[in-house]
């Protein structure tokens, strides 16, 4: 989510005057998020997790029809499709009644922009929040001022859980173009004086400019840092190879936006002394989740209603499981079983305690698993142990554009090895259970800049009830 609309004439100011405005934009931001409505949110997350099982599954239910109701009586593109299949929103009396509801899917958002906006909002008073993603054409998601501000309770919610003050000082690295592109010299990062915190644009980070963000940090001795993890993983990097440590004051690292892979935990933990906290949750605000300290993660019921639906299009106790959410929070664009194409690993139980169904990990989108001709599905968690003996790569990106081939690009640094790619497509051989061929290619070029760094891109149109559900055989593309 963007800090604020950055005007054209921003790139022209000078430094000092950028960040004034980016404090002024911030400060905006800072009446939105932590006005009344803010620490209601918050004191409405802590009664609800507190109920029993069944009490929050009552109450959730009674959301859910409301925002049914809601979005049949002033969502066109849910009347047309309730009307179509002779649903009324009285008909939803159970949980049961609920999963016979259509789902919804990107292309909806896609062919159905303006239908998919309830027309009792006032537009001028909504943001436009765009989905990510490296492939996918980002699609504007109309969110209403108190939906930021639930996504940031239940972020500063998940902070405060872990003992750490929100108002502490605090580093987000963010895509924002609140450094002017052109800019080759420090300081790549702006202050957003009223919230505290130290904006770092993402998409100046270089092996030339790294020790710039370093050294930044530690003057700013921020209490917790957010970012992806591929971004923080880069630093982490560069704080290990060259021996330095990252600023004592830090206590917590949020994740978000991408699924972290182990290897990357492991890597930003050791290099900046601290633990990593990481979160799911989308512009679309169908599905929050958080993990607990076991390093599981929870669904939060305050956020939206989640369900989790395996590729034969049945609930998931156990096992890998799409993740599909109704938003409680977002009544401009009021997405009901809305299927993310993000998988998740269900596991039965969690011993921390907290209610809601755990997930052992969130495996990546769709598109981030590789296919075998014999139907294994694997993810890119499994994935990642191919990288076992990969020491000196920059980058390493595996693309599946046949089923029966997979290219495996590595962005060497200069002590890299024939070996170490050979150790890959052996272990790959073995994952794959010597089903794909596998071609390596070894790039002398830098790797390419993406803002969003993916592991495994499959570009397969493979045919299941996922897809077919979607309404493609091709939905991440
Ligand atoms: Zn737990």
């Amino acid at each position: 989510m963007s800090v604020f609309a950055i005007p054209f004439f921003y790139s022209k100011m000078p430094i000092i005057i950028q960040n004034i405005a980016v404090s002024l934009g911030g400060l905006r931001l800072h009446h939105t998020r932590k006005g009344k409505m803010f620490y209601k949110t918050k004191a409405d997350i802590d009664r609800i997790v507190a109920l029993k099982e069944d009490e929050i599954s009552a109450w959730q239910l009674d959301k859910v029809k409301k925002i049914v109701a809601y979005a049949y009586h002033h969502v066109p593109f849910y009347r047309k499709r309730f009307d179509g299949i002779g649903f009324r929103p009285d008909d939803l009396r159970s949980w049961e009644d609920y999963r016979q509801l259509p789902f919804t899917t990107k292309n909806d958002l896609t062919e159905h922009e303006t239908e998919i906006v309830s027309t009792r909002v006032k537009k001028s008073m909504c943001f436009p929040v765009y989905t990510t993603g490296t492939t996918g054409k980002p699609r504007p998601i109309l969110t209403t001022r108190d939906a930021v501000v639930a996504h940031y309770a239940h972020f500063s919610k998940i902070i405060e859980m872990r003992g750490i003050d929100t108002d502490s000082r605090w580093v987000r690295f963010g895509g924002t173009k609140i450094v002017p592109e052109h800019q080759k010299k420090s300081p790549f990062w702006r202050y957003n004086y009223f919230e505290k915190q130290m904006y770092m644009s993402i998409r100046h980070i270089s092996r030339k400019t790294v020790k710039d963000y370093i050294d930044a940090l530690n003057r700013f001795r921020p209490v917790y840092i957010n970012g992806f993890p591929s971004v923080l993983s880069v630093l982490a990097g560069w704080l290990c190879e060259n021996n330095l440590r990252g600023p004592s004051s830090l206590r917590l690292i949020i994740c978000d936006s991408e699924s972290i892979l182990p290897d990357q935990r492991k890597l930003i933990e050791s290099a900046f002394s601290c633990k990593v906290l990481d979160y799911y949750g989308m512009a679309e605000k169908v599905v929050f989740m958080a993990q607990c300290e076991k390093g599981n993660y929870h669904v939060y019921p305050t956020y939206g209603a989640a369900e989790f639906i395996s590729e034969d299009m049945k609930p998931v106790i156990s096992g890998l499981g799409m993740i599909v959410g109704t938003t409680l929070v977002n009544n401009a664009t009021p997405l009901i079983r809305y299927m993310t194409e993000d998988i998740a690993r269900v596991t039965p139980s969690c011993e921390c305690g907290m209610g809601g169904q755990p997930v052992s990990d969130i495996e990546g989108r769709m598109g981030d698993f590789v296919y075998t001709p014999s139907g294994k599905i694997i993810s890119p968690t499994l994935m990642e142990f191919c990288m076992r003996n990969v020491r000196n790569a920059k980058k390493v990106m595996v693309e599946q554009d046949d089923i029966k081939m997979l290219t495996v690009h590595f962005y060497p640094d200069r002590e890299f090895s024939q070996d170490e790619a050979d150790d890959f497509v052996h272990v790959a051989r073995e994952l794959t259970d010597n089903e794909i061929e596998i071609r390596t290619v070894v790039h002398p070029e830098p790797p390419p800049k993406t803002i969003k760094y993916r592991f495994v891109l499959s570009r397969i149109a493979r045919q299941s009830h996922w897809n077919k559900a979607l309404g493609s055989n091709n939905p991440t593309h």
